[in-house]
């Protein structure tokens, strides 16, 4: 059974509004877009943690503001 993130698939939206100034924030993405080509250990830290965990980590920002966030996305099975 494969799982995919309901946000990446636009299946669902998350309403966010920014703590420090209240602007709704806006989804840039799965973290792991951002920092994989950083960080190589990474994948390596996923495969030792042995269960798939079936959770997308979405980086949301403010663009008022610039306060940003990380949210948990727990994926569906499809
Ligand atoms: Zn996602
Ligand atoms: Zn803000």
């Amino acid at each position: 059974m494969d799982f995919e993130c309901p946000l990446c698939n636009a299946l669902i939206n998350v309403n966010e509004n920014c703590p420090r100034c209240g602007s709704k924030m806006e989804d840039y993405g799965r973290v792991e877009d951002f920092f994989e080509p950083y960080n190589p250990y990474l994948d390596r830290d996923l495969v030792s943690m042995g269960e798939p965990k079936h959770q997308c980590i979405h980086l949301f920002a403010c663009p008022d503001c610039g306060y940003d966030s990380r949210i948990v996305i727990n994926q569906i099975p499809v």
